[in-house]
C-alpha cells in the first residue's frame, strides 16, 4: 500500500526519522518539521491515500481513525480542553504539499480565524 516516492510512506516505512508521538495499527503521527504553532502534529494512514479525492468507503475506518488519534493525542499533550485546531489541505489551492493525507494539529497558541 505504499507509494515508492511519497514521502510520508517513507516515514511510516521508517526509512526516513520522524519524531514519533503516537502509533496504532492504521495510524501514525508525528511533529510538523517546521511547526506553524507551539504544538505542530501530522496524524497519517499508514495507508497511502494522496489526497482527500482519492478517499474511497473502504477507508471510512482508516480516516475515522485519524480523529481518534486527534482525540488522544490533544489530550496527551495537553491541549484537550483548551482547544486546538484540526487541518487537511487538499491539492494545490489549499496548500498541499505532501501527497498522502494528513491531518494537522495545531495548538498551544491562539488561533485566529479564518485562516489564510
Ligand atoms: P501540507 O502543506 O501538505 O498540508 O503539509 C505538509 C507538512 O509536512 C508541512 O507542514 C511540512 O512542514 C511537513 N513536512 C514536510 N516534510 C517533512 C518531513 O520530512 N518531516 C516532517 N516531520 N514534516 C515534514
Ligand atoms: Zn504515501
Amino acid at each position: 500500500m505504499s507509494e515508492k516516492n511519497c514521502l510520508f510512506c517513507k516515514i511510516v516505512a521508517g526509512e526516513i526519522p520522524a519524531d514519533i508521538i503516537y502509533e496504532s495499527v492504521t495510524t501514525i503521527a508525528f511533529r510538523d518539521i517546521n511547526p506553524q504553532a507551539p504544538l505542530h502534529m501530522l496524524i497519517i494512514p499508514r495507508k497511502h491515500i494522496a489526497t482527500i479525492n482519492d478517499i474511497t468507503p473502504q477507508d471510512q475506518e482508516v480516516v475515522g481513525d485519524l480523529y481518534l488519534a486527534a482525540r488522544d493525542i490533544a489530550s496527551s499533550e495537553g491541549i484537550a480542553d483548551e482547544g486546538y485546531r484540526i487541518v487537511m489541505n487538499c491539492n494545490e489551492a489549499a496548500g498541499q504539499t505532501v501527497f498522502h493525507i494528513h491531518m494537522h494539529l495545531l495548538g498551544g497558541r491562539a488561533l485566529t480565524w479564518p485562516p489564510g
